[in-house]
């Protein structure tokens, strides 16, 4: 059981109003944590001692930030096991994924931006010899960074890596539903010795911690990550208030299996993309579009893959699906099911019992037979549960593609590279992979289109995001 407390300006304490709140382990059932309940006050003093740290943080060297980032990955590497059980306990996700993706992913985070600071230039630039212009690059303030549930420790750790390396300082709100990961990380900052008050972490609520600290005037730049209709009520609180705005929201995520895509090999990454993490990833395919001619094959040997996949305790190795996160997204996904068999789709694998006195297990679900304009397609679900739907020409299924307000990323397997890559252009997505899935370049640019986001982020995007540029103009 952990006892997490926030920190704050490089102290452990309780909230000021001595609230607190379980957080509940999705296998068991059982509380893993107790975390404090914040509000308004804790907020406050995150954002002043963050504020405060600004003055010398800011003016540091990238080569000493970047020293305190490796610092925070040897941390994590040396405290790995510890990480990867309590990323498991607190999300449900298979322990094997907690130990292949999640931490390995976080540390690659702190790595990368440490490295990749360091290579960032000032540059001149001058005009016909009368006049030279020195831009700067500076780090913009105290930053908000929001995360969800699903990955919270990857997440959060793409966001304060590269706000800190940048020479900003952050107040975190974690969500609650998944806070002990990045209580691990914020005692890690503390035996490391970050300057206090350069990452503080807030637990509690988005009604009573997020609301009031992306509005607070002295936060100057917001990163947030969940769902669409969170990111459109931080972007009605903070509107008029120029911060810089970073938003990772949700996704309906396209699949396209052409005509002459490797079923076996398909099959296999479309397991993946669509049943991973519970299918809890933003990444998750939701919408399988398989070309007419291979539907019934690839449908049947999808559903004969799928009925093999092990559903149970996330401890032991064979299990490909823990539970889902928690008793209401459990009770949302359930619905979002039965709404679709309502509407007509066909169940053809999943949601049998599962023999779990505990716990939140529910099996990886193969609906089909909605009709392509069905209204539910443009839920997103965000859970293991998939729709899969046949069609005729590139034409209509990237016309329906497109018809989605979101565009996050999609997939498209083909063995025609050059016919993948042209099906790949017209989708309205931030991201599509080509014969793959979840392949992450840290380099790369991400999100950012449509409904699913505001502003990209990875490599110099997240650079520019976390910078202003300043150009001093000399005559000469
Ligand atoms: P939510 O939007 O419900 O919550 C995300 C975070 O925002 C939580 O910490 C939450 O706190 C907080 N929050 C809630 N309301 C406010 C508010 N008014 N002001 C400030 N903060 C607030 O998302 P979920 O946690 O349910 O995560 C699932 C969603 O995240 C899915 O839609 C998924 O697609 C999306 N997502 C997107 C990713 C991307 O990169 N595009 C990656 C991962 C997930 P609390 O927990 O208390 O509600």
């Amino acid at each position: 059981m952990y006892t997490i407390q926030n920190y704050i300006d490089g102290r452990f304490q309780n909230a000021i109003n001595s609230k607190s709140m379980e957080s509940l382990n999705p296998a068991t059932e059982g509380a893993i944590a107790t975390l404090p309940n914040s509000d308004y006050r804790d907020v406050q003093n995150a954002v002043e001692s963050a504020e405060q740290a600004f003055q010398n943080w800011s003016q540091t060297t990238p080569s000493y930030r970047s020293k305190f980032l490796h610092a925070i990955a040897d941390g994590i590497e040396k405290k790995f096991d510890a990480f990867a059980l309590a990323e498991t306990e607190d999300t449900g996700k298979p322990l094997w994924l907690s130990k292949k993706v999640d931490i390995p992913r976080a540390i690659a985070n702190f790595r990368f931006f440490a490295d990749h600071i360091l290579t960032i230039k000032d540059f001149s630039v001058q005009k016909d010899e009368k006049a030279t212009s020195l831009i700067t690059r500076h780090p913009v303030g105290v930053a908000a960074l929001i995360t969800p549930w699903n990955l919270p420790l990857y997440l959060l750790t793409w966001k304060i890596a590269p706000a800190l390396a940048c020479g900003n300082t952050v107040v975190c709100k974690p969500s609650e539903v998944t806070p002990v990961t990045a209580f691990l990380l914020s005692q890690l900052m503390d035996e490391i010795g970050l300057p206090k008050g350069v990452c503080n972490m807030v637990f509690g609520t988005g009604q009573d911690v997020g609301e009031f600290l992306v509005a607070h005037p002295k936060v100057r730049l917001v990163s947030f990550t969940g769902g669409t209709q969170t990111g459109r009520a931080i972007e009605k609180a903070i509107a008029g208030s120029f911060k810089k705005t970073s938003m990772e929201l949700g996704g309906k995520n396209p699949i396209v299996v052409d005509q002459d895509a490797d079923i076996d090999q398909t099959v296999e990454w479309v397991i993946k993309a669509s049943f991973m993490n519970q299918g809890q990833i933003c990444l998750c395919g939701e919408r399988i579009f398989v070309h007419q001619k291979i539907f019934e094959m690839f449908l049947e040997k999808f559903i004969k893959e799928t009925k093999k996949l092990t559903v149970g305790d996330p401890m032991i190795e064979q299990s490909f699906m823990g539970p889902l996160v928690s008793k209401m997204h459990f009770d949302k996904v359930k619905n979002s099911i039965a709404l679709r068999i309502k509407e007509g789709a066909r169940l053809v694998a999943g949601d049998e019992n599962i023999e779990h006195e505990k716990g939140y297990y529910l099996r990886p679900t193969i609906l089909t037979g909605l009709t392509k304009d069905n209204a539910c397609h443009v839920d997103e679900i965000f859970g293991p549960v998939v729709t899969v739907e046949p069609f005729e020409t590139i034409e209509e299924v990237t016309r329906i593609i497109n018809e989605s307000p979101y565009g996050l990323c999609a997939a498209v397997f083909s063995k025609d590279q050059k016919r993948a890559q042209e099906v790949a252009k017209k989708i309205q997505a931030a991201t599509v992979w080509i014969n793959c899935w979840l392949v992450r370049d840290l380099r790369v640019p991400f999100g950012g289109v449509k409904n699913s986001g505001l502003g990209r982020e990875g490599g110099d995007y997240s650079v520019d995001f976390y910078t202003e540029y300043q150009t001093i103009c000399t005559g000469t």
